[in-house]
């Protein structure tokens, strides 16, 4: 075939091809642009998962009569012209390409009335083809109504999900821009059942409560904008006491579009290192501001990649205040939070730090519910005993004398026994706890790892006997790699042969295990870390975690109590007492009220 330009008309089916994927991208094309227009209420009617019909209302600025058909023309937008700025683009749209996509593929009815105008107009375009506007009376604002999308591209039919899918996709999507502009009012209908519905009210909270639920709403922590900044980050994210198990609660958006972005997803993950069980992730809504003229959106047809010229510094913006909002927030474990159902001795309130993840409330009588501690009520406990200096004053948290950031603080525990050689159990301020010995030693342990790690002043103890353990293919080269931060930490480490490895020294923390058959199981488990990657923290962190887990005092080993009471003096001097390094409690909390409640003492 001889080179020829491609028809306007295939030319838009093609790029309909990228912009228009499936039910769930009209809406968000179509909703894009009710936010474009100023709309402070949409609704999306979806029938039969938007297969049969898509229509999108909302009441903004709306669309002059004469301008109508040209909305329809490839390339025509009002939202820039020949002198914007490619990159600093303050609208969702600016490709022009929405509307003719989508009506290349569908049969369109728009109905528009500008704000100027007293009349509205109506414009039919029927797979691609336009008939001619007609004059008709409307409320102020736009009506796009989506007609058997794709009847005329088969192949796109036939990736079309069942209507079910569909729905849920659309609900996601839309959930997701209702937490991103909390001052619109959304409204979901699929085949005349409501399925989502925000207020507008413009409170972030409101919206996360009509698209997650109460439970969820009550339990996130606000993020507020550090200062008044070029860039600054804000918004509410999960406390610790409530996860899941996948990433699509994470919802990130910069200067008002949600994007989707694996490094700026996992920085949060990173920031809740240590707070969250392995493999477990938290609920957030993060809005970053940044200058316009520092993120691209014109990366991807469906504009939802962008590109930062400061990547970095948007990361470390996003990773420091979320973690700083963590690190004053975290409560005491309470217990029964972990179970996930309400059979038992207590019913306290909580989130699962395993199991289901679900946050499950037990109310046993009216008025009885207990709440996780806020970061006030840690406030208090640090105020209420004096002998233990506050890390946290009235005016906001203080800087500890911890890598500058603000701390969680362990309550005033007294201790009182072992039981079953796992737990340490102590009376406190607000009832009975019991420290989990190993988790508790665990947190010590990477403490000081960590420390001394970034002091290099790692103390290194040699084997007796060196121990060569054999590598699983392709593990050689990754150990190559980490020699360096192996040698910090203390491990002598060298290639022995093709797949082997002869260690001759191993960290002091582990001297207890300085057997090589110890040593070799230990250096085992931490390339398994190095491999698996997960939610940790750099390797480092794992690694360290990894090592600090097999130094670490077990369950099933006698405590004396002197033992136990020095393990928690020297909790109390960690940066996050209440956790272990893989995010498990170290203590839990039977409550004063619960105990008075449960022995009918009122
Ligand atoms: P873009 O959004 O990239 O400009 P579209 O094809 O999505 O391109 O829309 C074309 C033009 O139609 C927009 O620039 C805007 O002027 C107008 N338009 C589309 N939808 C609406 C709406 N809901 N309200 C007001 N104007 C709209
Ligand atoms: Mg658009």
């Amino acid at each position: 075939m001889p080179i020829k330009v491609l028809s306007d008309d295939l030319a838009s089916r093609i790029a309909a091809g990228e912009v228009v994927e499936r039910p769930a991208s009209v809406v968000k094309e179509l909703i894009e642009n009710s936010i474009d227009a100023a709309s402070t209420r949409i609704v999306v009617e979806l029938a039969e998962g938007g297969a049969k019909s898509i229509t999108v209302t909302d009441n903004g600025h709306g669309i002059p009569a004469v301008e109508l058909p040209f909305a329809f023309e490839r390339f025509a937008t009002s939202k820039i012209d020949e002198n914007s700025d490619l990159i600093a683009i303050g609208t969702l749209g600016f490709r022009g390409e929405a509307l003719p996509s989508i009506a290349s593929v569908s049969r369109v009815t728009a109905v528009s009335r500008s704000e100027t105008s007293d009349a509205g107009a109506r414009l039919v375009i029927d797979f691609g083809e336009k008939h001619s506007p007609e004059k008709t009376g409307a409320p102020v604002g736009t009506r796009i109504q989506v007609d058997g999308l794709f009847q005329n591209v088969p192949a796109r039919l036939k990736f079309m999900g069942a209507p079910g899918r569909e729905v849920s996709r659309v609900q996601s999507m839309l959930g997701s821009l209702a937490l991103v502009y909390p001052n619109i009012s959304f409204t979901l209908i699929s085949d005349s059942r409501e399925r989502l519905k925000t207020s507008g009210t413009g409170k972030l909270e409101d919206a996360v409560r009509a698209v997650y639920g109460s439970k969820i709403a009550d339990q996130m922590l606000p993020l507020e904008p550090e200062e008044q900044s070029a860039f600054s980050v804000d918004g509410l994210i999960s406390s610790p006491s409530i996860n899941r198990s996948n990433r699509n609660y994470i919802t990130l958006a910069v200067n008002g579009r949600t994007i989707q972005s694996r490094r700026l997803t996992y920085a949060v993950e990173q920031a809740y290192h240590g707070f969250l069980p392995e493999r477990r992730f938290p609920i957030a809504v993060v809005r970053i501001q940044t200058p316009l003229s520092d993120v691209d959106a014109n990366v991807h047809p469906a504009k939802s990649e962008v590109r930062f010229l400061r990547e970095d510094l948007v990361h470390a913006l996003v990773q420091r205040s979320i973690r700083g909002l963590l690190n004053v927030s975290a409560p005491v474990h309470e217990l029964g939070s972990g179970r996930t159902s309400g059979v038992g001795l207590l019913r306290p309130v909580g989130g699962a730090m395993s199991g289901t993840g679900e946050v499950t409330r037990f109310v046993t009588t009216p008025g009885s519910v207990s709440t996780w501690p806020t970061p006030q009520d840690s406030i208090q406990r640090g105020m209420e005993h004096e002998d233990k200096p506050a890390t946290q004053s009235d005016n906001g948290p203080e800087p500890s004398a911890v890598g500058g950031t603000p701390r969680e603080t362990l309550p005033v525990l007294r201790v009182v026994g072992q039981a079953r050689e796992t737990y340490i159990v102590c009376e406190g301020p607000e009832g009975i706890y019991l420290v989990d010995q190993h988790a508790a030693h665990e947190r010590v342990t990477y403490d000081r790892l960590q420390d001394a790690f970034s002091n290099q002043s790692t103390e290194s103890q040699a084997l007796l006997e060196p121990a060569v353990v054999d590598l699983a293919p392709g593990m050689l080269c990754i150990v190559q790699e980490h020699l360096e931060d192996l040698d910090k930490v203390g491990w002598d480490a060298e290639t022995f042969g093709a797949n082997s490895i002869v260690i001759r020294s191993v960290p002091g923390a582990l001297s207890s295990r300085a057997s090589s058959d110890g040593a070799g199981q230990v250096f085992i488990n931490v390339l398994d870390e190095l491999v698996q990657g997960g939610t940790g923290q750099s390797w480092v962190d794992r690694m360290l975690a990894t090592v600090a887990c097999h130094s670490s005092v077990r369950a099933g080993q006698i405590l004396p109590i002197e033992d136990a009471k020095s393990l928690l003096r020297q909790l109390e001097k960690t940066t996050h007492p209440n956790t272990c390094p893989h995010g498990r409690p170290t203590l839990i909390q039977l409550s004063i009220n619960d105990l008075e409640r449960e022995f009918k003492r009122r």
